[in-house]
């Protein structure tokens, strides 16, 4: 891929071989920035401040030899790696509209050398590209697991949330995740152009405090992964929603402010008090 794009002249693109992503000459170059986005959303990700890498290109798709579907490096699997290297257990929580082909056959390549302690979830539409995530493909073992969920074309966001509710928390209890990476797809919501299920953003409210808490219940640290999404609109609401579910402090308000008559009255009680016979 560094070749395609070195031998590009400016302002040239071309498709990889895989036919269906196109690379000019600094997508390598950004490719590179994307991966290292998320692998600094891991570090800095700790079990009481989660952290959000916006990547683009996203990277779910691409293989551990080959780019595609936009995707030219998987950056869920770079920091998912460095992650289960440095923090222990990880878990993959894909919820794009596409399976998550490229990091499935990262965490099977993982599981299969031996290396324990990764689980994948992935939901997607189906059938959809890239074509894979049948429920076939999912098999748990005493090292990790990876689940596939198939979705139909009409799944509503309460069927969606759900699906998580259900998953969720049986895979943290299972694998103890000191890690919980979330490959954020956002093509899964209603009106996105290429993708969308008839899921609306009222259904991210929901979504995001399912896994604040999931990851607060198992101690986990919690790292959002920007996949797809090419809805601007919807991107708006999913950023909002994020921030609104993770950033804005749940502190009570504060009491109101007093008024002179009320210092005032208060003040003659006191003096009443104290007037008393001790
Ligand atoms: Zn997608």
């Amino acid at each position: 891929m560094r070749e395609v794009c070195r031998r590009l002249p400016p302002g040239a693109v071309e498709d990889l071989p895989t036919g269906d992503t196109v690379v000019c000459r600094d997508s390598f170059d950004a490719a590179l920035a994307a991966a290292g986005n998320a692998l600094a959303a891991a570090r800095e990700a700790t079990p009481a401040m989660p952290t959000l890498a916006v990547c683009r290109p996203p990277g779910h798709h691409a293989e551990p030899s080959r780019g595609m579907g936009f995707c030219l490096i998987n950056n869920v699997a770079v920091a998912g790696a460095w992650a289960r290297r440095e923090r222990g257990p990880i878990l993959i929580a894909d919820c794009d509209y596409h399976h998550g082909n490229g990091t499935q056959a990262w965490v099977e390549r993982q599981l299969e050398a031996g290396t324990d302690g990764i689980g994948f979830i992935s939901t997607h539409a189906y059938p959809a590209y890239p074509g894979t995530g049948a429920f076939g493909e999912s098999h748990v073992e005493a090292g990790g697991f990876i689940l596939d969920i198939p979705l139909t074309h009409q799944t509503d966001g309460e069927t969606f949330v759900g699906v998580w509710q259900t998953l969720l928390s049986a895979a943290v209890r299972r694998l103890r995740p000191a890690v919980i990476l979330v490959s954020a797809g956002f093509d899964f919501l209603a009106g996105d152009p290429i993708a969308g299920l008839p899921v609306g953003p009222p259904a991210l409210p929901a979504l995001f405090s399912l896994f604040a808490a999931t990851a607060q219940e198992g101690k986990a640290a919690l790292v959002f992964v920007l996949e797809g999404g090419y809805s601007l609109a919807n991107m708006r609401a999913a950023g909002a929603a994020l921030a609104k579910a993770f950033c804005v402090p749940t502190q009570p308000p504060p009491p109101p402010l007093l008024r002179q008559d009320q210092v005032r009255r208060m003040t003659e009680e006191a003096a009443r008090w104290l007037a008393r016979p001790a």
